[in-house]
């Protein structure tokens, strides 16, 4: 049973740092969720602003439709004057000409405020669009090196993949399905040291009885509390 308990505490090595190999590689693709996230919460803010400035740009249009309009009454209306018989009929032009070159004016000064929230609004997105391009780098660089990291994992989680189906292979089916339980209620953890009389794997203390055995008894032992596999690491 000890050459058992000794593929056991192998096993248990190689299933360890597959844990850690599955924590680190939930870490990495976090770390690239995180950038990706951000990337479009910027991408948002210059969707936003492009979608302000469209329709500012189609407001400027439809004014300036109206400003030629209002330019061509007034020269339309300049062109009568020279004809005009009567006062009345004169004053009236006149008001008409004026009106349209206030309405005019009004126009020209809407136009130049939206002149001034476009160029605002440009300036806005060039510095979104400039940290987009920063973040969308950062995302690359990160996921690069994910890739990079995990192509090395999966080389080593093959190569260790081989030896854990042997070292299962090698234990007796009992023996086995108790281990894989455990691994799977106990957090990864099956086969943990007894020391100081005590379980590392869940820090009780063990029946003094039970420490002894673990010295000298000849089979698998288990913890009374966690129901970890027990082995013991002989001093000197
Ligand atoms: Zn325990």
């Amino acid at each position: 049973m000890r050459e058992k308990l000794g593929v056991l505490r192998e096993l248990q090595d190689i299933d360890r740092e597959m844990k850690q190999f599955e924590e680190q590689k939930r870490t990495f693709e976090a770390r690239v969720a995180e950038k990706k996230q951000e990337l479009a919460r910027v991408q948002e803010m210059v969707d936003a602003l492009a979608d302000e400035m469209e329709g500012l740009k189609s407001t400027r249009r439809e004014l300036t439709t109206s400003l030629e309009e209002e330019q061509g009454k007034v020269q339309k209306s300049e062109a009568r004057l020279p004809e005009i018989k009567t006062q009345k009929e004169y004053v009236a032009v006149l008001k008409e000409i004026d009106t349209a070159k206030a309405r005019i004016r009004e126009i020209e000064a809407q136009v130049s405020e939206i002149d001034g929230q476009l160029e605002g609004l440009s300036s806005d997105r060039e510095e979104k669009e400039a940290e987009l391009q920063t973040i969308a780098e950062a995302v690359e660089t990160s996921q690069a090196e994910v890739d990079t990291e995990l192509a090395t994992f999966s080389s080593r989680v093959d190569e260790i993949s081989g030896r854990r189906a042997e070292l299962l292979e090698q234990l007796p089916a009992g023996v086995r399905k108790r281990y894989q339980t455990l691994i799977s209620r106990r957090a990864g953890i099956a086969v943990v040291e007894a020391r100081n009389g005590a379980c590392t794997g869940c820090n009780m203390h063990l029946p003094p009885q039970l420490y002894n055995d673990l010295f000298k008894v000849d089979r698998l032992l288990d913890c009374p509390h966690c129901n970890r596999l027990l082995y013991v690491v002989e001093q000197g």
